[in-house]
């Protein structure tokens, strides 16, 4: 009996005879399967019956008689370490070792799909999002376009986060985006948008916005001002001008922001003239921005932001 119908064997068996994985080749096991590349498996029944939707109802059909005595290897279409995975996690005395890779996580997901192996996919959603493995930190769009493929709502939320370190128009981006499906590349591209444009409103001094800035954590008040102390010079034109720019930059490259939250920011030259900008008033001239709180102002929006789809 085959799985796959044609047989998709890349092994020639007779001048290389097949061995049994040494996981499974327990005697008492009684159905046996051998894989693309050769190897045997011995597996339990009622192993496979629970585990498998599309096994439980192979079992149930009537063998062919002369193959059931002969208990002929069942042929399948995966490598032996896909197999052997899929069989680790739904032994229930074993566990599923770590995946090397996504692009072996994604060749078990689609077995699992094939055989309807409900308790495999769920386990790879957990490896793959599992902290030891570190897919989510140094793959997160790979992850993403895993979890959108397979619907783990929860796991695309978590990518998305990841994703925020980088600029999704970089050419770098681009393999990983082409797999994305229609709507969920427009809710990726939707949250990198929208959270730049969260913080560059929460910025502008026209508009009241959630998040805005805190005028009062920013400017230093003087202790007598007869004008409006820093809004119409300072403000609407000027150093904060500038800082809004530098801010818009940042965010461009990398919708995370930790650029903006190190001290080079707001350290650089660009923004020298916001450090020494002072108050036009007669009766003040003194200095309008504190530098320290401006900048655990934009970290403090920053936190503020849209994270994730
Ligand atoms: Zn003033």
């Amino acid at each position: 009996m085959s799985v796959t119908g044609a047989s998709g064997s890349s092994v020639d068996f007779e001048s290389n005879p097949p061995s049994y994985h040494p996981s499974f080749s327990a005697q008492d096991a009684d159905i046996i399967f051998v894989s693309d590349d050769g190897v045997l498996f011995r597996v339990h029944k009622f192993v496979l019956q629970f585990g498998s939707g599309f096994f439980k109802g192979m079992m149930e059909m009537t063998r062919d008689p002369a193959e059931a005595t002969a208990n002929e290897p069942i042929r399948i279409q995966e490598n032996s370490k896909v197999f052997a995975m899929l069989l680790d996690i739904i032994y229930p005395d074993r566990e599923p070792p770590a995946l090397e890779s996504l692009e072996f996580a994604n060749e078990v997901l689609q077995a699992a799909e094939k055989y309807e192996m409900r308790k495999a996919t769920h386990s790879i959603c957990l490896l793959v999002m599992s902290q030891q493995q570190k897919f989510l930190t140094q793959q997160p769009l790979e992850v993403y376009a895993l979890a959108s493929r397979y619907g783990w709502v929860e796991a695309a939320k978590f990518a998305s986060t990841e994703t925020l370190q980088f600029d999704l128009y970089s050419p770098n981006c681009s393999a990983s985006l082409r797999r994305l499906d229609g709507d969920m590349s427009l809710r990726l591209f939707g949250l990198h948008a929208r959270r730049r444009r969260a913080l560059l409103k929460a910025l502008n001094p026209e508009v009241v916005s959630i998040p805005g800035v805190e005028w009062a954590n920013v400017i230093v008040l003087p202790t007598s001002c007869s004008k409006n102390h820093f809004y119409t010079a300072s403000v609407r034109q000027g150093p904060w001008i500038i800082l809004r720019d530098l801010v818009a930059q940042e965010m461009e490259v990398e919708p995370r922001g930790n650029a903006i939250r190190k001290r080079s920011f707001i350290d650089q030259e660009a923004l020298l003239d916001m450090w020494r900008f002072t108050c036009a008033a007669a009766d003040c001239r003194t200095i309008v921005f504190s530098k320290d709180r401006v900048h655990a102002e934009l970290i403090r929006l920053l936190d503020l932001l849209p994270s994730s789809i």
